[in-house]
């Protein structure tokens, strides 16, 4: 069989890069390892942790939260195994969806695990046994895995990584995350919330690296606030599992003994038996794959896009390399604006970003102006309750163009759109401050701190 693109992963950058190919008129075959379609962002990662938080929220908002707006609830019960099935079904019902578009492209779909063959071939092995394909292009899209520290093994039972805690049959009575990043915040915000008490252990003196300091601080405070217990400066040096529990061994403090260690401190490109070395694709010291600004390898022909080429590991970046590599090599044009693609972390408040951070602006001597705005003086947020949070748009100081807004408050991940597309259009602040937002809401809060860059803001 020969094929225009043959695709290794069916994750955001892989499945989503076979449907603009076929559109575009391509003969297209994807290759996925795994039963479900849709990667690690739908089986273990964006969608089935979106699906506990928000779950985990209900059930906190239903036990704590809401009886100062005369709303009490009695007798509030956890079905985590129900939980845990309605988070599986929101992840079956949409890797369906996926199986449908596949067919809907006529995409042609292997299962087995792919790997280079050299001479425009791929090989598929799998239960069947082995298969090769031609192709004319080839695309890999095989993501990322967890990486752990050394010494430290994820063992699945007491050390797991995100896939083991985003399916605990039980709730930890303690459990310990290391790495302060995205995923520690995130699942153990779940956790939190289920009645874990979560101590989160970070190598560095601040949670969220990447996010704009302000705003990783003003987090920081609100979670220590909500019961997240944090430990920062800790290097972990190893583990000692006991019958039931485990001791975490931490360089120059005493050891913490807790039920479950959730290893988050990042991931590694995913480039297992691809057959990289024996094709010549070139890969950097971290062993993510060399792409140009076209998403070519150091190989004619194979591609390469998403978490196994590094950047910022997230679902829709990929999902923008995808596309834009595929209309590159079939329509002869194809770009990701690489400052305009914005981060959520999915915590209460959410923390949402786009652009350069101040500490990004500061190291490069590029002069700006701020303005802020607080969440507590907008109506909306009053009338909901959502009073932590701010607003911070960073703008050229001469240019007055915007080059970065960062949010921490309620609903900043859908907030952020609009600041993506002030981005993408090369806006100023001044175009916002003087775009109409509708009363009462929370993206008020955005046309503020808009004026507030030309100090002239009305409700603070
Ligand atoms: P992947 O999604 O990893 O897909 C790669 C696919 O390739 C996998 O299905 C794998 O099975 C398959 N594969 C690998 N090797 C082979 C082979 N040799 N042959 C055949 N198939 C192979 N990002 C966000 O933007 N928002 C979020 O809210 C978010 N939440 C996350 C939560 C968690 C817990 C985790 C772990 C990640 C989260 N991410 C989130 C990150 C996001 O999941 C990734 O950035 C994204 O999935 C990367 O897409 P990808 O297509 O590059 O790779
Ligand atoms: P991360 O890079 O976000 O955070 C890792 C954290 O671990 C960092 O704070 C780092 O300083 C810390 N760390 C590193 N070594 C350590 C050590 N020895 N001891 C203690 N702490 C240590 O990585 P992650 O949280 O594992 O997430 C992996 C990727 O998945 C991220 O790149 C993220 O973009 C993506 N993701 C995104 C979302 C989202 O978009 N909402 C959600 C989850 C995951």
């Amino acid at each position: 069989m020969k094929f225009d693109l043959v695709i290794i992963g069916a994750g955001p950058g892989g499945y989503v890069a076979a449907i603009r190919a076929a559109q575009l008129g391509k003969k297209v075959a994807i290759i996925e390892k795994e039963k479900q379609l849709g990667g690690t962002c739908l089986r273990v990662g964006c969608i089935p942790s979106k699906a506990l938080l928000e779950s985990s929220r209900l059930y906190e908002q239903a036990t704590a939260g809401i009886n100062d707006r005369g709303i009490i609830f009695s007798k509030v019960q956890l079905d985590l195994e129900a939980m845990m099935q309605h988070k599986t079904g929101v992840v079956d019902t949409l890797a369906g969806g996926i199986d449908g578009l596949m067919n809907k492209n006529k995409i042609t779909r292997f299962s087995g695990h792919g790997r280079l063959g050299g001479n425009h071939t791929v090989v598929i092995d799998s239960s069947d046994g082995e298969e090769t394909v031609e192709a004319a292009n080839i695309l890999l899209a095989t993501g990322s895995v967890p990486t752990s520290l050394p010494g430290i093994e994820i063992d699945g039972e007491y050390v797991g990584s995100s896939t083991e805690a985003l399916k605990y049959g039980d709730i930890p009575k303690q459990l310990v995350v290391i790495g302060g990043g995205v995923i520690g915040l995130e699942l153990g915000t779940v956790w939190r919330r289920l009645g874990s008490t979560v101590t989160v252990l970070e190598y560095l003196d601040r949670i969220l690296p990447g996010i704009d300091t302000e705003i990783a601080k003003d987090a920081l405070k609100i979670f220590k606030k909500q019961g997240l217990k944090f430990q920062l400066n800790s290097q972990v040096t190893g583990v000692k599992p006991n019958r039931k529990t485990v001791d975490v061994l931490i360089e120059g403090q005493e050891s913490i003994r807790c039920d479950k260690v959730l290893m988050a401190v990042g991931r590694r490109p995913n480039t297992a038996n691809l057959g990289l070395e024996a094709a010549g694709v070139k890969v950097d010291t971290r062993g993510f794959v060399t792409v140009d600004s076209h998403y070519k390898t150091s190989i004619g022909g194979v591609f390469a896009v998403g978490d196994l080429i590094g950047g910022a590991m997230l679902a829709h970046k990929a999902e923008e390399e995808g596309i834009a590599c595929v209309e590159q090599l079939f329509s002869g044009y194809g770009h990701v604006n690489y400052d305009a693609v914005p981060a959520v972390v999915y915590t209460e408040p959410e923390i949402a970003t786009v652009g350069k951070t101040e500490d990004e602006l500061k190291e490069g001597k590029i002069d700006y102006k701020i303005g802020k705005f607080p969440y507590l003086a907008n109506g909306r947020a009053r009338a909901s309750g959502h009073l932590e949070g701010k607003v911070k748009i960073l703008a050229h100081a001469k240019t007055d163009r915007i080059l970065g807004v960062h949010i921490i408050g309620a609903n900043a991940g859908e907030m952020i759109a609009e600041c993506v597309a002030a981005i993408e259009f090369g806006a100023s602040s001044e175009d916002i401050a003087r775009t109409c937002h509708a009363h009462p809401t929370l993206s008020e809060t955005i046309k503020e701190a808009a004026l507030a860059v030309g100090n002239r803001t009305i409700h603070f």
